[in-house]
């Protein structure tokens, strides 16, 4: 059960104590103390856990300073999308709005190699309006005789071009808590010029400790992808960890699923849950077209497949898009094969709005259709 408080009942106030008192001398029930950052203002829920049942909805409700009590039957307490739920679906960064209703482009390299390669994709992004990004400095690799990202070192170049060319977000795995004080320290060093928002990779997305470490920190927001060997459910908890160490700010990612029924392509194009994620979850949900697809193969129509799958993604109402960029793909160290280039890059957005005005069309003829 989430007892919501009103917006303007602080920590401190009698309010607050009081109907703090009243649930913590509840039998066999513990209470936990959640924060909502918004823009304007904090709100606070009160999270019970325990055999809730016996509880009365009605007598809760009624406390003063109590704005709403949600009962919560299914899964995925703090990030799930509930019976009477209407917390908010979206949330703010560095300028930047993320929500189950908007829509984001993150073009950009998947491994930073030189500087000249990152200003020119940051140039190109700024040339075509976008002020978001990808840029892998930590990368996973299968083999360890791979290129394993430039690490910390490169932070400090990526963050100045970034602000160079107006960019606010940069979408950045990391794979070791450490990192989160490589890229704090890199960003107070270079005076702040950007946003970052962590990424957790598919081979971490149960690296439950990882996540723990993440979710505890509130500065930046997360991209936490599905697992590519799991069930849905389970990559859901996985980002439940997050929210339950107190970062809601989640975006849930789909990326392909590891299998050979998927070939030709890299991994099996799971986009079809982008619907069932915004139904079980308040979370925006990204796609990547590139590391689900893996190549540059083209349909007879001259479309890419990467480009098909992108729309399939943001026809269902996807609302990032992680697609990885390169000015000289052959060059890349990482995935220069899916990557697309920059001239591709107009092309590719105008795809993109293509597709979204489809959705918009979409949910608007269902709306019409169940009014009629
Ligand atoms: C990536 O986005 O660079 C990446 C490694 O993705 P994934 O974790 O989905 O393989
Ligand atoms: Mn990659």
């Amino acid at each position: 059960m989430i007892v919501i408080l009103q917006p303007d009942i602080q920590k401190g106030t009698a309010e607050y104590q009081s109907v703090y008192d009243y649930l913590a001398g509840l039998n066999n029930i513990q209470v936990r103390i959640h924060e909502e950052h918004g823009t304007q203002q904090v709100l606070t829920e009160f999270y019970l856990v325990g055999d809730t049942s016996q509880l009365s909805k009605e007598e809760i409700s009624s406390l003063p300073g109590v704005e709403r009590v949600v009962r919560i039957s299914e899964e995925y307490r703090i990030l799930g999308r509930h019976k009477d739920d209407h917390r908010p679906t979206s949330f703010e960064y560095n300028g930047v709005h993320f929500g189950q209703d908007t829509l984001n482009i993150f073009a950009g390299l998947c491994a930073v190699d030189n500087p000249e390669h990152v200003e020119l994709m940051m140039q190109a992004l700024q040339e075509n309006g976008q002020t978001c990004t990808r840029m892998g400095a930590y990368k996973p690799r299968t083999n360890p005789y791979s290129f394993q990202g430039h690490g910390k070192d490169c932070l400090p170049f990526v963050f100045e071009l970034a602000g160079k060319y107006g960019i606010k977000v940069i979408a950045m795995e990391i794979t070791h808590e450490d990192h989160i004080d490589e890229i704090n320290a890199a960003l107070e060093q270079t005076g702040n010029p950007t946003g970052i928002m962590l990424q957790i990779g598919t081979r971490n997305t149960q690296n439950f400790e990882l996540l723990k470490e993440v979710g505890r920190q509130r500065k930046f927001p997360v991209l936490l992808k599905r697992g590519f060997g799991i069930t849905l459910e389970e990559s859901l908890n996985a980002a439940e960890y997050l929210a339950s160490e107190g970062n809601t700010k989640v975006i849930f990612g789909l990326r392909g699923m590891k299998t050979n029924m998927g070939d030709p392509h890299r991994n099996f194009v799971d986009f079809a849950h982008v619907p069932v994620i915004k139904r079980l979850t308040r979370m925006p949900v990204c796609i990547d077209p590139s590391h689900s697809v893996g190549t540059r193969q083209a349909g007879p129509d001259g479309l890419l497949d990467v480009m098909h799958v992108t729309a399939q993604g943001v026809v269902a109402g996807a609302n990032m898009i992680l697609v990885d960029f390169h000015p000289v793909p052959n060059k890349a160290l990482v995935d220069g094969p899916q990557a697309l280039t920059m001239d591709e890059l107009p092309y590719f957005i105008e795809d993109v709005m293509i597709a979204r005005e489809a959705y918009v069309k979409r949910t608007e003829l269902a709306k019409r259709f169940q009014q009629s």
